[in-house]
């Protein structure tokens, strides 16, 4: 397909423009090419409806696929039933994502592009809609376009204006998407004249497998195409490609809407945001995303360009599913109020979260975030312990909030940190590859867990200044596989030593599996099964609600009833009916859709093509996980184990040119982390693994 190879076309289109271009674009814009009506009846006097095909488009339904043309095409053909008008408007330079064949990706400076500014004027019509020639000319081609997603049968026509010295200068226009009897009727050299027939709208598949429409397109230098143009162009060539294709509006005189706006460009948003919003809100990578829809594991940016994300565990069934979205739809115009009424929702819900939990976790409690779910966990620990410490492991996140980022040493020992709080206490953490204790020998997590014992042993017997007493320890806080800290299991036998010892002091455990529940480790539901251990108090959140702001907290009928001390527990927003349908409906697709198996099955594939890159590559050090939350090490040297943080930040900056969205994490910045929705399929896995493999190749890269 020859509008691959987008530079030396782009060369010669600027040369084009210096002679005949102008011409034409300065007679378009005096108004004096102006044509007939294209389709019978006249677009100029019938009434239509523009239809907004843009990646930002409302129009489109929604949560959407971008290769679903049989959706699409109801989509455009309800509206246009429903505004009661024959003819629907797809507008020029108009930012779409429905171009996903091979034919749209074009060689890039950073790797590639995909196309995706249109470059004609798109008019929905029914098949069978006449096509007129708008200005007289002659037939330069006829074509079958025939691939999926081409323009199918094609007709170019050829113009000619005269310049001031009465020199001819040539220009084209394309009619794409035609009926195929048109490939039989029309042929090349044939004289047209204005209004002159030129077939008529085609049908899907023939047609490309487009909803019905005409693409019309003004063509200024054929560039040496034959039969065909390209209809869309890539971000980094839009200039050039308008200039060749430029506003076929100016010659069709279509009333209404039929250019699409910019989108407002990256820089008049960074002065906003830095304007408007606190600075200690950070943006990721160097050259900063602005995304503008998701789909699966693909985000796409406001140019149309797709990520694959590979980092988003909060869109935890795949960004955008249009089961969850419709349900929040569904109950939102219904009802959304506090937890004080009666309602199914609720009750439905936690039946269908406590039926995940091993006995004797039965008891929910609705919140709306990670932090919300960690902050009351730590409640209800003081509450049921009557005692007020908290051991946690180093470089732990659990939460924003005042008393919970002092359960983050991550925060607090991090930059601005204010350093560990009398009533806490860090123990190390359980890293086999680089912590004190090291491999898989048997005694590894015991020996890390004895830390655990310490540190609550101290909570028991150091007083505080806010007392003699000492604080005591109400609770160990961990996760079930350590994210802040650097993707890393945890060491088999550790968390049941520390859990004895946290109970033998009276302390209750809390599993915080914001990160890694919800059947992400692929072998269990949840991450803390894998350990054989009960924990008393699990919080959840960022996957629970698929981007919603929903958070629990799964405890004991035991605990629920000492936190029942005469004080309401009230959360305005937790609970509500929407966020419950939202729960609901995550809870359906992971169980219809396979997901925990998926993260096993995608995970395994993973987890094999990094240990591959690993023995090519040098630089990765550690290769980790389980099912799909993943880490690679990077170090400097493998025998010394030196961390390597800025060839990790370096990898995932030119791995976000590459389109592939990763971030850093550990505690020395050198783990690259890898969580994506949990509908990263094998494919995902290697398209992942061979931008890797490339990148790491590279000459500042090669190690
Ligand atoms: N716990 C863990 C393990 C987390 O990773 C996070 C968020 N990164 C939280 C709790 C806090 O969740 P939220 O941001 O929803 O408040």
């Amino acid at each position: 397909v020859a509008h691959r190879d987008g530079a030396a076309h782009i060369a010669r289109g600027g040369v084009a423009l210096q002679g005949g271009g102008r011409l034409i674009k300065g007679r378009l814009a005096e108004g004096k090419l102006r044509g007939v009506g294209l389709l019978d009846p006249d677009p100029r006097s019938t009434p239509i409806l523009t239809i907004d095909l843009s990646i930002e488009s409302g129009d489109d339904g929604g949560p959407f696929d971008p290769t679903d043309h049989v959706a699409l095409r109801r989509v455009v053909f309800d509206r246009m039933r429903d505004a009661g008008v024959p003819i629907g408007i797809g507008r020029y330079d108009e930012v779409r994502w429905w171009y996903t064949g091979d034919a749209f990706r074009t060689p890039a400076p950073d790797g590639e592009e995909w196309r995706t500014i249109h470059l004609g004027i798109d008019l929905f019509a029914g098949p069978g809609t006449p096509v007129r020639a708008p200005l007289a000319g002659r037939i330069a081609s006829v074509a079958d376009n025939a691939e999926r997603l081409d323009y199918g049968p094609t007709l170019i026509v050829e113009h000619e204006l005269a310049d001031e010295g009465g020199a001819p200068v040539r220009f084209w226009t394309l009619y794409g998407h035609l009926d195929p009897a048109v490939l039989e009727e029309a042929r090349p050299g044939r004289a047209v004249a204005a209004g002159d027939s030129l077939g008529s709208v085609g049908a899907p598949p023939r047609n490309g497998d487009w909803a019905p429409h005409l693409h019309f397109q003004i063509i200024v230098d054929r560039l040496g195409y034959d039969g065909t143009f390209p209809g869309v162009a890539a971000p980094g060539q839009r200039e050039v490609w308008l200039a060749l294709s430029p506003d076929p509006n100016a010659l069709l005189a279509i009333p209404g809407e039929t250019r699409a706006p910019r989108p407002e460009p990256g820089p008049a948003l960074l002065a906003a945001r830095a304007a408007r919003i606190g600075p200690s809100l950070r943006l990721s990578y160097r050259r900063p995303l602005h995304i503008v829809r998701g789909r699966g594991t693909r985000l796409f940016d406001a140019a149309g360009q797709p990520f694959l994300d590979c980092v988003n565990n909060v869109a935890h069934v795949g960004h955008a599913h249009p089961r969850v979205s419709a349900a929040a739809c569904r109950q939102m115009g219904l009802l959304n109020t506090n937890t004080r009424y009666l309602h199914d929702a609720i009750l439905t819900y936690a039946e269908r979260l406590a039926a995940l939990f091993p006995q004797p976790l039965s008891v929910c409690f609705f919140v709306c975030s990670g932090t919300e779910a960690n902050e009351l966990a730590l409640r209800m620990a003081r509450t049921h312990t009557g005692k007020v410490g908290a051991v946690v492991l180093d470089a732990a996140y659990h939460g924003n909030s005042s008393s919970v980022v002092n359960l983050s040493p991550y925060k607090f020992d991090g930059p601005g940190g204010k350093g560990t709080r009398p009533w806490v206490r860090v123990a190390p953490m359980p890293d086999a590859y680089r912590g004190r204790y090291r491999g898989d020998g048997a005694d590894v997590g015991t020996r890390y867990a004895a830390h655990v014992a310490e540190s609550v042993a101290a909570l028991e017997r150091e007083p505080t200044w806010f007392g003699d007493r000492p604080p005591g320890a109400a609770a160990f806080f961990h996760e079930s596989l350590l994210s802040c800290g650097g993707q890393i299991p945890l060491p088999p036998g550790f968390l049941g030593a520390a859990y004895d010892a946290a109970r033998a002091a009276g302390a209750v455990c809390v599993a915080d599996e914001v990160q890694v529940g919800f059947g992400r480790v692929g072998t269990h539901f949840w991450a803390f099964e894998e350990h054989d251990v009960v924990p008393d108090i699990v919080t959840l959140g960022k996957p629970i609600g698929n981007g919603h702001p929903l958070g629990a907290v799964v405890t004991t009928p035991d605990i629920a009833r000492s936190f029942d001390n005469g004080m309401e527990y009230f959360n305005t927003f937790g609970g509500n009916p929407v966020s419950c349908a939202v729960g609901l409906a995550v809870l359906d697709v992971i169980e219809e859709e396979g997901l925990r198996e998926n993260a096993l099955r995608a995970g395994r594939h993973l987890l094999g093509r990094l240990e591959e890159l690993m023995m090519r590559h040098p630089a990765i050090g550690d290769v980790r996980g389980r099912g799909l939350f993943v880490g690679i090490e990077l170090v400097e040297d493998r025998e010394t184990r030196v961390p390597a943080p800025e060839y990790a930040d370096g990898l995932v900056q030119r791995m976000r040119e590459r389109g592939v969205l990763l971030s850093t994490d550990g505690p020395d910045h050198n783990v690259i982390k890898i969580k994506p929705p949990l509908v990263f399929s094998e494919r995902d896995a290697d398209l992942l693994a061979s931008r890797l493999d490339e990148v790491l190749s590279e000459t500042a890269f090669r190690r």
